[in-house]
């Protein structure tokens, strides 16, 4: 399975709970991420994308 098909076996009410808590490390808060692409990680899949508040980059790895 490709790491964009993992992503989407997610439920949608929790994918959105995982692009909504994101940690910043500009903000130096939880973010929401955005334009993100899925990766695979030998943990999981990783989203990376952009903060939706300050543009620095983020990354949030999603364990299966
Ligand atoms: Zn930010």
């Amino acid at each position: 399975m490709d790491a964009n098909k993992k992503w989407l076996s997610i439920p949608k009410d929790i994918r959105s709970q995982i692009r909504d808590n994101v940690f910043c490390a500009r903000c130096l808060d939880v973010a929401t991420i955005n334009s993100f692409t899925i990766e695979e990680d030998k943990f999981g899949i990783v989203l990376k994308g952009k903060c939706k508040k300050c543009g620095h980059e983020v990354a949030r790895l999603v364990e299966k």
